[in-house]
């Protein structure tokens, strides 16, 4: 579904990313983990495009985003991008706009759909992250818990194949992370491809099936949960992962 191979990104002089190199299989559900300032954000920003990489390919299913360094064109990275939701730290919901009329902001926009079919959209993912009785709040009226889920309802307006999480819950009150996780989950069981950026060791552990440890822009190592958690081959992970704990 997505790979990536030899991401390079620089800021001046700090090599943030230096040669990433990942696959993600359909269906599987990446947990990335690492210090911060290790270059997770940066990388997954680097997916959606929200940052340009400078070497390195990135393919998504039989296309090139950037290849060997060299981007596609606008209407192709458009094409691209728009096969993968992202959900941020800090939520990004439009403060002026109801919780209903966030999620139904994007969908009119493209255009394709008629507004009772992006309605019965926006009405059904309300209902799967159980904020239907919250339909005409506004943010400022919601929870930290609330607001991420609204925010991952959005993302899922526009039918993405791929989700992408930078780190959903460290904003949140510990007492708010289990909701989210919890929706979180949900879409791992309907099997939906998923690259979590978590601090949340217990959901990679239990919902990850591949898990990437990444320290100081590389990418350290890559796993399986039970061998990256109680077998790690390299000392910087064991380090990160005893620290951690
Ligand atoms: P992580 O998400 O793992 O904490 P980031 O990808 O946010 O790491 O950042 C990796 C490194 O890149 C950090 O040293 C950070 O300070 C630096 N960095 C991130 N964004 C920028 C930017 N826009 N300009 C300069 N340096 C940046
Ligand atoms: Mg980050």
């Amino acid at each position: 579904m997505i790979e990536v191979s030899n991401l390079k990104k620089s800021y001046g002089k700090l090599d943030v990313l230096k040669q990433i190199s990942f696959t993600v299989n359909r269906n599987d559900v990446v947990a990335v983990i690492g210090p911060s300032g290790s270059g997770k954000s940066t990388m997954l920003r680097g997916l959606v495009h929200l940052e340009e990489v400078d070497g390195g390919s990135i393919q998504v299913a039989d296309h090139y985003l950037v290849k060997d360094g060299v981007y596609s064109s606008p209407p192709q990275i458009r094409q691209i991008t728009s096969r993968m939701g992202m959900v941020f730290q800090h939520f990004n919901l439009f403060p002026h706009l109801t919780v209903k009329e966030n999620l139904e902001l994007a969908p009119r926009l493209v255009k394709k759909e008629s507004a009772a079919e992006i309605k019965s959209r926006s009405t059904d993912l309300l209902e799967k992250v159980g904020l239907i009785d919250r339909a005409n709040a506004y943010p400022a009226n919601l929870s930290g818990g609330q607001k991420q889920r609204v925010a991952i309802a959005r993302a899922l307006m526009m039918n993405p194949e791929i989700m992408l999480f930078d780190e959903p819950t460290s904003a949140l009150d510990p007492e708010l992370t289990g909701e989210v996780l919890q929706v979180m989950k949900k879409l791992a069981e309907e099997h939906m491809t998923m690259i979590v950026v978590t601090h949340e060791m217990g959901f990679a552990k239990e919902v990850a099936n591949q898990v990437l440890f990444m320290d100081n822009g590389e990418m350290i190592e890559s796993g399986s949960p039970a061998e990256l958690f109680t077998k790690p081959k390299f000392e910087r992970t064991k380090a990160f992962l005893n620290r951690d704990r």
